[in-house]
Order: C-alpha cells, then sequence, then structure tokens
C-alpha cells in the first residue's frame, strides 16, 4: 500500500554510480557534482583515495592510506529538487566485488569515458554488468579541453564495443586548443568554452539549428564541421528512443570537460530529466514491494569490515527498497528469522539540516554489524515476509593458493575462511585433485583484505601463492570426466559444489573446447 508521504519522497531519489577506467576522471566529475549541490569538500577528499602502498599493520591504515572510507562511500546531495546519491564504485587496485556488488544497487550509471583514449578495459566489465541488469547508462566523453578522438569514432566505439546505441545529446565544437564549444541540439544552443560574457555562454539556435544571432561562430570552419556532424547524426543516427534509454540499449552521450567545469552543469540537468527514480526489485517469494510501501525494506550489497581496530565492527551497506526507515525501528533478518533492533545506524544524509529526512527507497543506510549481515540478505519490517532475489556471483579472474601457516591452528583458519566467503568477501575453490584451497577474487585488494582479516579477527596466519589469473568455466557435472583435466588447467569445486575450470589462459580454453567440442562450458558475469 502506498503513502503520499514516502511516494512524494521516492520521487525526489536519483541513486546512481560513476563506471568509468581509472584516471578517466571520476573523482574530478563526482567533485564538481558536489559542489553543484553545495557541499564543499576539503580539496583532495574524493582525491585521497589515490595513493600506492600501504602497511598491512592496520586495517584502518588501508582505509585511510586508499581513502576507502565510509563516506566517500555514499555520497548524497540536493539539487534541483531532487536528492541525489552516488554510490563510489572504487577503481585501481581496490576494485573488488564490491565495486560490481554497488551497482546492484543503483537505478542507473554515469559512464566516464576520457575522448582522448575511448573505451577502456575497467569501463568495458562494470558496463556489462549495468547491461545486465538493463539500467539506464548516461555517458560523459571527458577532457575534451585537451586533443580528443574524433567524437563520430567515439560514438561508433559504443555501438562496436559495448553494443549499446549512442544519442549524442550535444556535440563538440573541437577539442583542446581549439575548443570552442558544445552544439547542444537537445537544449537548442551553443555552449561557449570560452564566452567573452562570462554570464551569458549560450547562443540560441533555431528550430533548423542555425544560429539565430549574427555571431563570428557561423563562420568558423570548427563551427562549421561540428554543425554538419550534428545535421548528418540527426539525419541519419539512430532516433532518440527513452524506452531504449530506460532498458540500457541507448545512451545519451555528453560531451566536456570535468576539471575545467565545462559540460558538466548541462550534463547533470539533462540527466535529472531522464534518470530514473527507484525502481521495484524482484523477489524470490513472489512478493511485490513497490518502493513508495509502508513496508520497510532492504538489502545488503556490501559490508566493510573493522572501520575501526578496537572493535570488530563492521558496516553492512543497506540498499532501501521500500518504507521509510526510522532510527530504532524493528526488522526481520530473513535468512534466519532474526529479530533486529536498528539502532546503531549511519545515515549516509545530505548535510544541510534542514531537509534531514528519513531515509526510504533509493537511499542507503549503514549498519554497525557485528556479524549478524551477510552480502544479499535482505532486511524487514512488519508480518510480510520479503526475500529479495540473490545477488549474482561474479566470475574471479585472479587466484591464489591458501593455506594455514601453522597447521596447528586449522580450526581457526576454517572457521575464518568459512565467514569471510559466506559474507562475500573472496570466493572459495577446492581442486579435485588435491583439496587445496583456491580463493578466487576480481581484485587484488580482496586478496590483501582477506589475509588480513584472517591474522586480525581470526588469528589464523595464512600462507598465500599467487597462481595468477585464470579463466573460470564452470561445466554441466554431467559431461564432467576427471580426464579432462590437464596440465593447462585446474578441476575446482566452487562453494556450492558446482565443477569448474580455470584455465591457464584463453589459449588453453580454445584447446579444451577443440579438443571436447561437445562439452559446454559457462562463466557467471
Ligand atoms: P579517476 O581515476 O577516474 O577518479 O580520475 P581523476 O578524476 O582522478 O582524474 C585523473 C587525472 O585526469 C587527474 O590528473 C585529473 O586532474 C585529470 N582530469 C580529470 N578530468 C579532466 C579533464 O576534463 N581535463 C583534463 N585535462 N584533465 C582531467
Amino acid at each position: 500500500m502506498g503513502n503520499k508521504k514516502i511516494e512524494q519522497s521516492v520521487d525526489k531519489r536519483r541513486t546512481f554510480a560513476i563506471i568509468s577506467h581509472p584516471d578517466a576522471g571520476k573523482t574530478t566529475i563526482t567533485e564538481q557534482l558536489l559542489l553543484f549541490g553545495g557541499i564543499v569538500r576539503e580539496a583532495g577528499t574524493v582525491k585521497a583515495k589515490k595513493s600506492g602502498n600501504f602497511a598491512k599493520s592496520d586495517w584502518m591504515e588501508i582505509e585511510k592510506k586508499r581513502g576507502i572510507s565510509v563516506t566517500s562511500s555514499v555520497m548524497q546531495f540536493d539539487y534541483a529538487g531532487k536528492r541525489i546519491n552516488i554510490l563510489d564504485t572504487p577503481g585501481h587496485q581496490d576494485f573488488s566485488e564490491d565495486t560490481y556488488r554497488t551497482l546492484m544497487a543503483v537505478d542507473s550509471a554515469v559512464m566516464v569515458i576520457d575522448a582522448a583514449k575511448g573505451i577502456e578495459p575497467q569501463t568495458k566489465k562494470l558496463f556489462q554488468i549495468c547491461k545486465m541488469r538493463g539500467i539506464p547508462i548516461f555517458t560523459f566523453m571527458n577532457k575534451l579541453d585537451r586533443d580528443s578522438r574524433d567524437p563520430m569514432e567515439l560514438i561508433s566505439q559504443l555501438e562496436d564495443v559495448l553494443g549499446i546505441e549512442g544519442y549524442p545529446m550535444n556535440w563538440p565544437i573541437g577539442s583542446g586548443k581549439i575548443l570552442r564549444g558544445l552544439y547542444d541540439r537537445y537544449n537548442k544552443r551553443v555552449e561557449l568554452y570560452r564566452p567573452e560574457d562570462e554570464n551569458n555562454p549560450y547562443l540560441p539556435l533555431d528550430e533548423d539549428g542555425n544560429l539565430l544571432e549574427d555571431n563570428k561562430l557561423a563562420d568558423d570552419s570548427v563551427y562549421q564541421d561540428a554543425k554538419e556532424s550534428m545535421d548528418l547524426i540527426t539525419e541519419a543516427g539512430n532516433p532518440f528512443d527513452e524506452e531504449k534509454i530506460k532498458n540500457g540499449e541507448q545512451t545519451p552521450v555528453f560531451f566536456g570537460s570535468a576539471l575545467v567545469n565545462f559540460g558538466v552543469k548541462t550534463f547533470l540537468d539533462a540527466y535529472l530529466n531522464f534518470a530514473p527514480k527507484p525502481g521495484e526489485h524482484e523477489t524470490e517469494n513472489d512478493v511485490e514491494v513497490e518502493p513508495e510501501d509502508e513496508q520497510f525494506t532492504g538489502f545488503i550489497f556490501k559490508i566493510q569490515a573493522n572501520m575501526n581496530p578496537k572493535h570488530r565492527d563492521r558496516i553492512a551497506f543497506v540498499r532501501v527498497c521500500s518504507g521509510m526507515f526510522e532510527r530504532g525501528m524493528d526488522v526481520t533478518l530473513e535468512r534466519n528469522q532474526k529479530k533486529l533492533r536498528l539502532s546503531n545506524v549511519t545515515e549516509f544524509m545530505a548535510n544541510t539540516r534542514e531537509n534531514v529526512e528519513n531515509a526510504v527507497a533509493g537511499d542507503i543506510i549503514g549498519l554497525y554489524d557485528t556479524g549478524n549481515f551477510q552480502i544479499g540478505d535482505t532486511i524487514y519490517s512488519d508480518k510480510r515476509d520479503v526475500k529479495f532475489t540473490k545477488l549474482p556471483q561474479f566470475t574471479p579472474e585472479l587466484f591464489m593458493k591458501v593455506s594455514a601457516k601453522n597447521v596447528m591452528k586449522q580450526k581457526s583458519f576454517h572457521k575464518g575462511i568459512q565467514q569471510l566467503v559466506q559474507e562475500g568477501a573472496v570466493q572459495l575453490y577446492t581442486s579435485y585433485t588435491t583439496g587445496d584451497y583456491i580463493l578466487g577474487a576480481v581484485g587484488q585488494l580482496q586478496f590483501e583484505v582477506f589475509q588480513f582479516r584472517m591474522q586480525n579477527e581470526y588469528n589464523s596466519e595464512v600462507v598465500m601463492e599467487p597462481m595468477g589469473s585464470k579463466t573460470a568455466r564452470w561445466i554441466n557435472p554431467d559431461q564432467l570426466d576427471e580426464k579432462m583435466s590437464s596440465s593447462r588447467n585446474i578441476l575446482v569445486k566452487d562453494g556450492h559444489g558446482d565443477p569448474l575450470f580455470l584455465f591457464e589462459n584463453s589459449f588453453a580454453e580454445r584447446w579444451f573446447k577443440e579438443k571436447y567440442p561437445d562439452v559446454e562450458l559457462t562463466s557467471k558475469l
């Protein structure tokens, strides 16, 4: 049952993540967006995450040095009547399954691409997760103040590399030294890069897309080229299709420069016109949960460990899916039907006092956790039992053999592994032939955190032997023959007991496919 107050609050929410390859400009654009929301960060707060090595002595140190703090994991601000939640998706060595899982908690994504480099590997990976969820994706081609690639090429790359239609909302008039501005067909105006009158950076366009006022720009060949391209695209390109945007089949593309704050506001304003408000989340038990429902529901998409080294605190990040969260409310943890009171909570709220509101669908709350929660858990208030669909598993790419340093301490070793795996910190595989434990992850940091926490929380020193990157492919158990295992692959069981091969590389996988053409191999996401 809907509730007017909740409905109004939900209508204002826009929750998204920025996906990009390291150095494309995610941090810079995030800082600009926060500024539009009136949030001035001390220079470099978002930035602090850039530093490299860290002492393994203290998890807090890892946190500090890498700047993976709770406060920068979720950023909330108000802008143009909307309440915006940006969820951080760490890159570099911080890349982990958490990064992927965060994408399960957003309603749309902003893809930032370095216009000089085009689409890079990490963007592609993150994009695929968004695509699988079918959420809208908005593209910002960044660094226009530098020489960029041919915009036509950038647009066709979206289609060729990612398989998504690009719809340019605006078009760069030059780049680098000859950057004149943006030909903005969506807003029917030219946005000047260095306007003579700073308060008036726009030149209006008429219905046919020609400059309304007599301006010397009309005779500029850089402008003429841009206009010609835009005309060509208007005639022959993909038509704007809101339905496709909604399903993540078409991405509106904006150009600009985050560093010099050019085109960012234009992007944000248009983005907010099309970005969806919080949507429904599927349940496993066929209960329909609408964001406007009175009943509070949410799921845990991320657990951040040991924020405070003196306690064993962890913070469980909850995406609110319906109802209104109130401090001290009682909820049920679906997995074990345990009743919990949510009193020790961090709300990632806009820090404007007059706007303090309770969290509704689209918002994120952080629960201090002493070990109650697991990734993917559903919590809910009241009587109706709700179980949100499980979060997907991701195909790990990096592997480590792991064992207890002290054989006398097997018990704590096993307990630690079991709990950390359950929590979703790493994935565990067992070798068919040797029984060896193998850990799988999508990023190196997951191993470092695992090792540190085993020592710190379970008093178990572990030996880790890197196995490098491998291609993990699951096999139908009915087709499995242990003889298929060879020197070029390792046959292992995953946490559910399902068999898979870890291939040395894609050649080894191809070789296998040629040898066993009837055997089906599948990857997770
Ligand atoms: P992230 O790794 O994606 O968070 O990237 P950052 O925001 O830290 O940016 C990486 C580098 O590119 C930094 O040195 C930024 O100053 C620079 N940068 C970001 N946006 C722009 C831009 O629009 N133009 C130029 N020239 N440099 C940019």
